[in-house]
């Protein structure tokens, strides 16, 4: 067996109770794991930090100085133990909470120490608890190099004596065994991007000579790591086109062409034809399509989705619309039912809420084949849902789906179905490119004609006056209003509160019979919520108040004014779905967001970011920037995402070289059988494929 792949147990200065340690807060397991553990940043042993210039924040520091007294403190529990160190320039404190017999008798009095760890501040006062600390002399001596590494820990690690210096030693004991760290890269590869060879690499990324070596040894690594992750993602893709059929929707025909011809209320706007072509060709390839449909809030998706649909009906298949809410659902079956009135195509509704009876005939239907269209939540992916044939599978707003649920649909048939995944959240560029790889994507990217920009506007709560009063006057002008308050989890009560209170101070300001108001919420029976939004689509109310299960869906083109309650605890993505609720007819639309005064930075980017701009992907670039690629796809997207060393926002120029590359060699060598590309191959059967991968991409 390969060295690298030894259990970390078995490395010098590990042992049983370490390796589990390591395995559980670092996911280390074999010598493998240990040498690409990339150091977090790297400190300069040979220089010292004068405790008179540490500067306010919690880090990391080493200084030089000598310990002048200890005391022992009582505290609410037991006592700590505390010593005055100082260099030339000032003093601070060290801390020992436990373990300060040990260490007691092992200090030194007025002999200078080395010391290594986090400041604390308190009062001004600087104190570092647990140093790493080491004699002078012994310091010196075991300097082996100028800049070691500093690796991510756990509070855990720490607890159990597992320092930055154990981790710095166990590298180092691995690194000096000499183990083979044999190539991942062609050399064909490495001459043409003059990149330093592996080996060389994860030496300097340890323990670096200087900056310019570890820069080298950085990029060789980065470029390695996107190149295989691009590499699996694309050749995922390409197998999938090799090896999976798909239905052949050879033709465009009279059920598509009626509908064009007779039905479509509106022009297509070029953005829309363009999609609908790029999805026609993957329909007729005879290979399944997996692809992507990226649209701003209110671009013109559904039509898109019913055409697709149309052409799946014209050859004899069935096709489904899945939503994530009931109420998106509901949207889905109005929106539909009422575009396709006067065909002869059938659609109905499938949810949680459906009857027994309602299912019933529904299920005959589909099994017969005489329902064409079916709309509905999850209730879509039951087992006892069975279609005659289902061609199509369209999924609205992918993030809220979970990858099993997905997978589920391809079940329904023998052949899977053709799946289109809507979404209105723009996934970044250089996200999408790296999670993707090669997935297809058509984005739409231009507004109906007529759209004008919506107006946003960042207000305070004490100009709530004003804002109530500009509710009013367009009221006068015969407008609705949402008013909507943020539902966190977590603050679920506290929040429900703010709404009820909400609620109540409005009805205040605006009094019946003048002013009718609509409220919705989470606690709220479904039928209930369904009245109340029925109530306010057909413009019995004025008012919308509305936690954000008005999120998705509701299409209501005289609603011209969106408030957002508290606006900075919502991100971006989020205020940016809520606005997209007006600006749906040809009014001029208004959102205003409503916050405190005290605003956090990135609270504020947010705001503002909403008042510059309405381009959802310049939103969406901003909050990867603020969030991080993890946090913007949810956990079941980002185990692609954890990367060792290399990052998708900061290194993206270097990914693309990466991607472009693995496409290249793809494209010319898809089952590597050239000589040069032997290390490819042994180097991808030897990863681990994380599983992550093939799942949400089909
Ligand atoms: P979304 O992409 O958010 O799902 P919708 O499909 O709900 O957007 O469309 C938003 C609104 O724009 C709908 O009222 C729809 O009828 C209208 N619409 C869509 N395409 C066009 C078009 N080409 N011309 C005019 N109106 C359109
Ligand atoms: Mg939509």
């Amino acid at each position: 067996m390969d060295v690298m792949h030894t259990a970390i147990e078995y490395l010098k200065g590990v042992g049983p109770e370490r390796s589990r340690l390591l395995k559980e807060e670092l996911n280390i397991q074999t010598y493998q794991d240990l040498l690409h553990f990339f150091p977090n940043r790297y400190i300069d042993r040979s220089k010292f930090y004068p405790i008179n210039q540490l500067p306010n924040t919690s880090a990391e520091f080493q200084i030089k100085g000598i310990v002048t007294s200890i005391d022992f403190i009582k505290q609410k529990r037991g006592k700590r133990m505390v010593a005055n160190f100082q260099d030339e320039t000032g003093n601070m404190q060290l801390v020992w909470f436990r373990g300060y017999q040990w260490i007691k008798e092992g200090l030194k009095i007025n002999q200078p120490y080395v010391i290594f760890g986090r400041i604390n501040w308190f009062n001004g006062q600087a104190s570092m608890p647990h140093p790493e600390m080491e004699l002078e002399s012994v310091f010196k001596q075991g300097l082996k190099a100028v800049f070691y590494p500093i690796y991510r820990s756990t509070e855990k690690l720490i607890n159990k004596g597992v320092s930055q210096r154990v981790v710095q030693k166990l590298v180092a004991n691995l690194l000096e065994k000499e183990p083979d760290l044999s190539e991942t890269l062609p050399p064909y590869l490495l001459n043409h991007f003059k990149l330093i060879s592996k080996k060389e690499a994860l030496h300097q990324v340890h323990y670096p000579d200087n900056q310019n070596t570890l820069a080298r040894a950085q990029a060789r690594l980065k470029f390695e790591e996107f190149f295989y992750m691009q590499l699996q993602l694309i050749l995922k893709n390409h197998q999938r086109k090799q090896k999976i059929k798909g239905h052949s929707f050879a033709e465009v025909g009279p059920v598509f062409k009626d509908f064009f011809k007779n039905y479509l209320p509106f022009t297509l706007t070029g953005a829309q034809k363009r999609v609908i072509k790029e999805i026609r060709t993957d329909l007729g390839s005879g290979r399944q399509m997996n692809r992507l449909l990226q649209g701003d809030v209110g671009s013109g998706k559904t039509i898109v989705a019913l055409l697709s649909m149309l052409i799946a009906i014209d050859n004899d298949f069935q096709a489904s619309l899945v939503a994530p809410t009931e109420i998106l659902a509901q949207q889905h079956f109005q929106s539909l039912s009422t575009l396709l009135k006067g065909t002869d195509v059938q659609c109905a509704l499938l949810t949680g809420s459906s009857t027994k009876k309602e299912r019933i005939v529904i299920h005959e239907e589909l099994e017969k084949g005489s329902l064409a269209i079916l709309i509905g939540t999850h209730a879509i992916f039951e087992e006892k849902v069975q279609f005659k044939n289902l061609g199509l599978a369209i999924i609205d707003e992918q993030h809220r789906f979970g990858v099993a649920q997905r997978s589920k649909l391809w079940h329904k048939n023998i052949i899977p179905p053709h799946v289109l995944v809507m979404t209105a959240t723009p996934i970044p560029r250089t996200l999408a490119m790296s999670i993707y790889g090669d997935l297809d994507s058509s984005v739409i990217d231009s507004l109906p004609p007529g759209r004008k920009p919506i107006k946003t506007l960042h207000r305070f709560d004490n100009n709530r006056l004003n804002v109530f009063a500009f509710i009013k006057e367009q009221i006068k002008l015969g407008r609705q209003v949402y008013i909507v308050y943020p539902l966190i989890q977590e603050s679920e009560t506290l929040d429900y509160k703010d709404l009820m209170d909400g609620y109540q101070s409005i009805s205040r300001d605006f009094p019946k019979p003048k002013y009718q108001i609509s409220i919705v919420h989470g606690k709220m029976k479904s039928d209930d919520k369904a009245y109340e939004m029925e109530r306010f689509v057909k413009g019995k109310t004025q008012i919308m108040i509305a936690t954000t299960v008005i999120e998705v869906g509701v299409n209501v083109s005289n609603a011209s004014v969106m408030v957002i309650e508290s606006a900075e605890r919502f991100g971006l993505s989020q205020l940016h779905q809520l606005r997209g609720r007006v600006g749906r007819g040809s009014d001029q639309s208004y959102c205003i967001l409503m916050s405190g005064s005290k605003l956090s930075e990135e609270g504020k980017t947010r705001l503002q970011t909403m008042v510059k701009t309405n381009d959802g992907f310049e939103i969406a670039e901003v909050d990867l920037r603020l969030r991080g690629p993890g946090n913007l796809m949810g956990t079941q997207q980002s185990g692609v995402l954890e990367l060792k060393i290399a990052d998708v926002i900061k290194d993206s120029s270097l990914l693309k070289v990466a991607r472009d590359t693995a496409q290249q060699i793809i494209k010319k060598d898809p089952d590597f059988t050239g000589q040069e590309h032997q290390v490819i191959k042994r180097t991808l059967s030897s990863l681990k494929i994380d599983s992550n991968i093939w799942n949400f991409i089909s």
